[in-house]
Parts: C-alpha cells; structure tokens; sequence
C-alpha cells in the first residue's frame, strides 16, 4: 500500500541516501541532465531531486507545502512530484541545466522503504486494529486501504505519543532526575511537552541534561532553534539519532517512560476506550499542521470521528454458523426495504459475541406463497453470501428457517446509495463519492480474487452503513465461476439489468468480472450524478443499440475527468480490452488518495520559509 504520489514514477528511488543516489546517478554514466527522484529524511512527503551537470551533482530539497502543492524553496509550486519533474524537464528554473534523462530503478524493484514508511504503516495497522478491535488480518488490510489518506494525517499529528521517549507533561526538573537515574550515555534523551505549549527534548552529555526548545512555525513545522525543520516531533528524533545537527551529540538511548511500557501497545495517551473497540480519538487537524484548531462543525468527518466504523468493520466470527435458531432473532416492525424475495425487516440477533449481548440486523424475510422456487434461489444466495468476508461486502449471519425462511445479514442501515445521494446531495462531496466507489473497487476486487461474479452491480445494490461506509448487497443472481473458467455462461436469459449489463452478457450470456466491470462503470455514473436514472428516457432494447452503436453515458456534470475516464474504459466493447477489478480498484485507490492529498479549506497557501 503506497499512499506517496511518486510511487508510480519508474525515476523515484525512495528512501536512499545522497551517497547511494549518487551511486546511482554514476552508474548511469552521468550525463548531463540525468536525474532521480528520492525520499526526504526531514519532511513528511518531501523529496529530493539529484542531478548531474558537468560532472557534479545537484541535490534540490522538494518541499511539500502546506496547501498541498509541492515546490523547491524558492521556484514554482506544482500540483505533484511528476507535474514538478515534467516541468523541470521543459525549463531548468535556476538549476544548471533541465531534466533530460531519468535514472530509472531496477524493472520490478520497488521505491525502496524508508524508516518513516515502515514505522507509519506499522502504527496504522496498530491504530486501526485497536481503534475497531479489529483482529483479522484481512479486515485490518482493508481499513487500512480504505482510510489511509485520513489516518495518516492523524498519525503525523499523534504518532510521538506512541513513543517510549515521550513523557508527556514533566517538569524540566523531573526532566533531569530521570536521565540522571540509569545509564549516563552521552545522547541519552527524553521528549516532554514544554511549558511554552510545544515540546521540549532533553538530553544527557557529560553528565550535564541540556534542554532544547523544539519551536512550530506557522505551517507548523518542529524545528530546534536554528536547526533543520520536520514535519513531525518523531521524524526529528529519528533525524537527530543520526546527525547531531546542532545539538552536542546525536541522540542515542531512549529514556524510556515506564509507565508507558508496563502497557503494551500503547493508545495515544489519554483516550477513553467505548465499548464495542470505539476509541474516540482527538480531532486530527490538517496534515503538517498538526497544532493549529481543530476543524469547525461542517468540515471533513474522519472515520475516526465516527462510532459507525466499530460496527462496519465488525467481522462476527462466532455468528457465522449457517442456520440460527428462532429464539436468537427478535424481529422489528420497521422494513428496511423490499426485493424480489419479499421483505426486509429490521431485527436483534442476541449474541454472545459482543458486551451488549445482542447486534442490530437485517432480515430478509421470503414472501409466503410461491415459496419453492423463491426458496430455492434465496438458500444459493445465502450459500454465495456464507463463502465471502470482506469489509465492503454485505456480510451474511446466518439463515433461519421458522414461520418463513429469513436471511440474516449485518445492517446498512442508511440504505442504497442511489436513494442516499438523491436525497443529501448538499452534504455529500465529490470526494465522499470517490471514497464511496473506492470501497466498492475494493469488495469487486475481493469477489474477482474469490472468483465470483455478482452479476447485479448497480447503486442501488450498494447499501450505505453510514455517509463514508458502503457494503456492496444483494448476491441473488451471483455465480462463483469454477477453478479454471474464466466466466460463467446462462443458459437463458432473464430479467436482467440491461442498462447494466456488457455487450457480451446480452449477446452471449457470457459472465465475468470483467462484465461485473463494465457494471461497476455504470454504478460510477449513477454515483457522481447523485442517484440519476441511466439511460433515462430508453427502454433496455434501446440501450443495447445505443451501445453497440458506440455511444456511452456522457459525463455527469459534477463528475472528475480521471473517474469519467475510468468510467469509460469499464464501457470497453471488448472485454479483453476492459480493466479488471485490480486495475479499477487500483486507480481509484490512485486518485483518491490524490485528491486526499489535496487542500482542505482553511490550508494557507504558499511556502513555509526557512528559518535558517
Ligand atoms: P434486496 O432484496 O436484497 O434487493 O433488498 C431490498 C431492499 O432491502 C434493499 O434495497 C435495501 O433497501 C434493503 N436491504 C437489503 N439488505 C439490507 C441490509 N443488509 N441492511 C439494510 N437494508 C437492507
């Protein structure tokens, strides 16, 4: 999982050091104009660009600014790493020269990982695994994916708490008394919060503790007096364990709090655990600028601002028996809906899974009447249902045959997502859709993995467990495909989604992710034009000469050209051409954690200035 934007750029290197950079830069005969693309150690997103001119190298500090854009101090903002590297390629903008050759990376190396990556994809899983008490790996993956743009701006902001050298609020005098007690090691050091507001390192050398202030300028950048600037207190500890950079010595043994090691993995101090996992974290403010207010009312919800994801993302492992007797179900009057089947009813499955003893589900209850059939098609849904797991899926808790045979699933309570985005247009942003549609990617994604086609893709079977959580439903007309086919072929036709369906399911009822695929583009649509009817005025026949015409659905006016775009390449005629579920859900993942990246309101614009 890569949420840096130069991931994908074959010049980016990672996180190598100037030395090896220049190694690099040799071994590819340097040139003039030759190029790569690194990690900054110092800034939380950061690169640097080396180059080579006449036989010496270049190295240009990339700063990634408060508002987003990225620049080299001094020079032109750009929008990303690879518009900056474009740029520089048609003017040297004050290097000696422009950017003429890129030194590429190994073929299937990847950007090598630097100490920051690993240490933030490790609190991630930590944080996301105690926050929703999640322990499978799998779910702890997909939360992961889904919310890392927002969680690791809370990370950058709360990650030194997690730290045994951070003691909180000490004195500057119990300060001293703890370094004083233990090992004398020159750089033995301790973090605390300073009286000023910020942070305050203090460290043993010669038997004396000194004390530095660490300051936070207004783009809130750390930095010890006259000293280099981070994004973060912990990427400056990590710095200065390798470079004294103005302090007596490096920094060397932690000065360990005990009371944080008694515990084990610690929370961010001082947050209260709720029941069901919950954990309230503080209002994570905008990334690199971690001391400024807290958003106001009406700004971005983060999923850690919400109880709803203890309960999306809870996997009740002990429920998934396949029948569940009678008296476990207490049903509701309140119908959630109504399908084909008969009716949805609200209902509590008691349960000795959770502290409540009891969990809000959905009951999919059969007509009586016409039952074999129906029956038939309601106990292959429930098999489909019974063989998946994934966070974005509509989980199936049981079956349980009583005065009807009744489907038992988790609860999306805010319903489908055609009718959700009709009726909160104001309050739903473009980027909440694309996070919406990312988190259906990802449930494609697990089905095509588990070879099986759902054949039903459509917003309306996209239910919403609340305005940020969607879990794809509805696994009636479902096929798992065998070991070693590619597809599964009906042997009639139906009633069938036309509108949504690929040219070769109508043509040849042949079914595959990559026809779930061309579904998945029509759902997109329905999603960014907040619910609108596809194909409004045509009936199915009519669509289907529309499209082997070679026309599509034109793009919904508040719909981002890089969506309209994969849109369309799910409306490939030819399957083979289509983009599977990896590569969907792969740019979605893309753009998405692009446009995270971007400014929230209220971000300052423009370079922070060096204080040096
Ligand atoms: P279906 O028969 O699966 O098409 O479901 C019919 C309707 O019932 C859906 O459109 C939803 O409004 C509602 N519904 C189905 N499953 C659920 C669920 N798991 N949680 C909440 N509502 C549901």
């Amino acid at each position: 999982m890569s949420t840096d934007p130069a991931s994908q750029l074959p010049f980016y290197h990672g996180s190598v050091s100037r030395r090896d950079a220049e190694r690099e830069l040799m071994l590819a005969d340097m040139e003039d104009g030759l190029f790569l693309l690194r990690q900054c150690q110092r800034s939380l997103g950061g690169y640097v660009l080396s180059l080579t001119y006449q036989g010496v190298f270049h190295h240009y500090p990339v700063e990634r600014l408060p508002n987003g854009t990225y620049g080299i101090p001094g020079s032109m903002p750009h929008c990303g790493p690879a518009e900056l590297c474009e740029f520089l390629s048609r003017e040297a903008d004050g290097m000696p020269c422009a950017l003429r050759r890129p030194c590429l990376r190994a073929p299937e190396q990847p950007p090598r990982k630097g100490l920051f990556d690993t240490l933030r994809e490790n609190l991630l899983r930590d944080y996301v695994k105690q926050t929703w008490s999640l322990e499978d790996a799998e779910d702890i993956e997909q939360a992961v994916i889904s919310h890392a743009p927002q969680l690791e701006k809370l990370m950058a902001t709360t990650a030194h708490e997690k730290m045994a050298w951070y003691h909180g609020k000490i004195s500057r005098q119990d300060g001293e008394r703890l370094l004083n007690t233990g090992s004398k090691t020159d750089g033995r050091f301790l973090v605390r919060d300073s009286e000023a507001g910020t942070f305050a390192l203090s460290m043993l050398y010669g038997k004396t503790v000194y004390h530095y202030r660490i300051n936070q300028d207004k783009s809130g950048k750390y930095s010890i007096p006259e000293g280099d600037r981070f994004d973060t207190v912990w990427q400056m500890v990590q710095y200065l364990k390798m470079k004294p950079a103005g302090l007596m010595t490096n920094l060397s043994e932690e000065c360990a709090n005990s009371t944080k090691a008694a515990k084990s993995p610690a929370l961010p101090a001082g947050r209260k655990q709720h029941q069901n996992g919950y954990t309230p974290p503080p209002r994570a403010t905008s990334f690199l600028r971690p001391s400024l207010p807290a958003p106001s009312a009406g700004s971005q919800l983060l999923p850690m601002d919400c109880s709803g994801f203890a309960n999306a993302y809870h996997n009740p492992k002990d429920l998934k028996k396949f029948f569940i007797n009678r008296d476990q179900l207490v049903m509701d009057e309140v119908e959630l809906g109504s399908g084909n089947f008969g009716c949805v009813k609200k209902g509590v499955l008691k349960t000795m899974d959770n502290e409540n003893g009891q969990i809000d589900v959905a009951i999919k209850v059969l007509k009586n009447g016409d039952e074999s059939l129906v029956k038939d098609e309601m106990m292959r849904e429930a098999e489909i249902m019974h063989q998946l797991s994934n966070a974005f899926i509509v989980r199936m808790l049981g079956l349980c045959q009583a005065e009807s045979l009744m489907l038992v699933m988790e609860i999306a309570s805010a319903g489908p997502l055609h009718k959700f985005l009709q009726s909160n247009k104001s309050s739903v942003t473009v980027e909440g859709i694309v996070r919406l549609m990312h988190q259906v990617s990802m449930g494609m994604r697990y089905l095509e993995e588990k070879k099986f086609v759902h054949r039903d893709l459509a917003a309306r079977n996209v239910l919403l467990v609340n305005q940020t959580f969607a879990k794809i439903s509805d696994f009636g007309l479902s096929k798992a495909l065998g070991a070693d086919d590619g597809y599964y072929k009906a042997k009639t036709t139906g009633k069938w989604p036309l509108k949504w369906y690929a040219p070769e399911c109508i043509s040849f009822r042949k079914f595959s992710s990559k026809s779930d695929a061309w579904s998945f583009g029509v759902t997109m649509w329905e999603a960014f034009s907040y619910g609108g009817k596809p194909y409004k005025k045509m009936n199915g026949t009519q669509v289907v000469d529309y499209i082997n015409e070679g026309n599509r659905l034109g793009r919904p006016s508040q719909c981002p050209e890089p969506m309209y775009q994969l849109m369309m390449d799910c409306w490939t005629y030819k399957h083979e051409d289509r983009p599977d579920f990896q590569q969907a859900e792969g740019s979605m993942r893309t753009y998405y954690y692009s446009i995270c990246n971007q400014p929230q309101p209220g971000d300052e614009a423009g370079a922070a200035q060096p204080t040096k």
